[in-house]
């Protein structure tokens, strides 16, 4: 399958797409892990990232596409793709069309996770992820077996650090500002899967049966 995950941070993307990873060997692919993991490495992409990122701004578009624009040549997109956290400005969402076109690529569609701010608000102050392989935790439903260590590879489950409340407050205003037009944008195109998004089973589900048509 080839989608797009849409959706405020917190709103289950990342959880969403490890459940359709599993069910066709479809590739997950994070701008938000690809930039985490440039910042921790120490490169060029990380240098710049890293300041618009702790202050739960956005990375220039540029930059982003970029990275995208290489990303999506790799091997294992061909598997197909599920793209989580891009586009995430109606500039990245028409570069995106334009490479997809010049790739002969065609989605299947852009789904869009609706979920209560109240929810958001609890799930990401709650939220714990483990620095070496990206996987998720929640303090209250779903902590890690080991205090603090990461059930699949040991590594440290921490709190994000854009994800004090001063920085979940600039990202849920970013999210609302530039990102959420993009679901008019796509609906536009007849290309929008609006899912109620409070279960991540259901919304698999849902776009299980979509795909089916
Ligand atoms: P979220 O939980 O907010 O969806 P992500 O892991 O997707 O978090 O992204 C973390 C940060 O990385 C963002 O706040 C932003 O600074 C940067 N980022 C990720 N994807 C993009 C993008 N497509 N465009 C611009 N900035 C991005
Ligand atoms: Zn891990």
């Amino acid at each position: 399958m080839r989608l797009i995950l849409l959706g405020a941070p917190g709103a289950g993307k990342g959880t969403v797409a490890k459940l359709l990873t599993a069910i066709d060997g479809s590739v997950q692919i994070s701008t938000g892990d690809i930039l985490r993991a440039a910042v921790k490495a120490g490169t060029e992409l990380g240098k710049k990232a890293q300041t618009a990122m702790t202050a739960g701004e956005l990375v220039s578009d540029d930059l982003i596409m970029g990275i995208m624009g290489e990303r999506l040549l790799e091997d294992d997109c061909k598997a197909g793709f599920l793209l989580d956290g891009f586009p995430r400005t109606i500039p990245q969402a028409e570069a995106l069309k334009e490479l997809l076109a010049k790739l002969n690529i065609e989605l299947d569609g852009v789904v869009n996770l609706n979920v209560p701010r109240e929810v958001i608000l609890d799930r990401l102050t709650t939220r714990r992820t483990c620095v070496d392989c990206g996987a998720i935790y929640n303090v209250k439903s779903n902590p890690p077996k080991e205090g603090g260590k990461c059930d699949a590879c040991g590594g440290a489950v921490v709190q994000r650090d854009d994800e004090t409340e001063e920085a979940i407050s600039k990202r849920l205003d970013v999210f609302n500002e530039q990102t959420a037009p993009l679901a008019g944008f796509y609906e536009g195109k007849g290309m929008l899967w609006d899912i109620n998004a409070t279960s991540s089973d259901v919304v698999v589900g849902t776009i299980q049966a979509n795909l089916k048509g």
